[in-house]
């Protein structure tokens, strides 16, 4: 399954994880990896393919430092609903099953060589602001735009997805999660 990461730091606004899984959750953020170079101080969210949204692995050294939804995770497997926020100290992670176009610089070595926006066939430049389409329930796409192309706001030209479709996006920080969170970070601080 198709399902999209964010992830925020402190007070700041979430932003969406490029890739498609697995990502690995650490105290330096998410990030995209291959199964064999996951971190073995982090934990690693993979695409769920039948259960649930997606699965957490939580390595021992994150036991009760990791949290899901205010609640201190064990080490271990769990499974993931759509909507589900992860805290690690100051970083906090939501997985949703609405899959979000994805802001991202164009780089050659992950986006490939030669590529071109799909909507102005113009070349793409390294480390041009580019937005990765990601497609409607039925239809996975990827398709590459410059992000002022993807900006008109016409219609995918590969799956029809309109760019202002309706997303699920993170909920707003309130004062009293961000209060959680602080207290939360402090008392999983390992006593001596
Ligand atoms: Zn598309």
């Amino acid at each position: 399954m198709r399902i999209a990461v964010w992830q925020a730091r402190g007070r700041g606004e979430p932003v969406a994880v490029e890739g498609t899984g697995p990502w690995s959750i650490s105290a330096a953020g998410v990030r995209a990896v291959d199964e064999a170079q996951a971190p073995l101080d982090g934990a690693v969210l993979l695409p769920g393919a039948s259960e649930g949204l997606a699965l957490l692995v939580t390595p021992e050294p994150l036991e009760g430092r990791l949290a899901r939804n205010g609640q201190p995770v064990a080490a271990g497997i769990e499974v993931l609903r759509h909507a589900d926020r992860l805290e690690l100290a100051d970083l906090r992670v939501w997985v949703s099953a609405a899959a979000v176009p994805v802001e991202a610089a164009y780089d050659p070595a992950i986006h490939g060589d030669e590529a071109f926006c799909a909507r102005t066939r113009s070349r793409l430049r390294a480390g041009e602001p580019i937005v990765i389409c990601p497609g409607t329930e039925s239809t996975p796409c990827g398709a590459l735009y410059k992000a002022e192309a993807w900006a008109l706001g016409r219609r995918c030209h590969h799956c029809g997805r309109a760019p202002g479709a309706p997303a699920w996006k993170p909920p707003v920080l309130e004062k009293e999660t961000y209060r959680d969170l602080v207290r939360l970070a402090i008392d999983s601080r390992p006593v001596d």
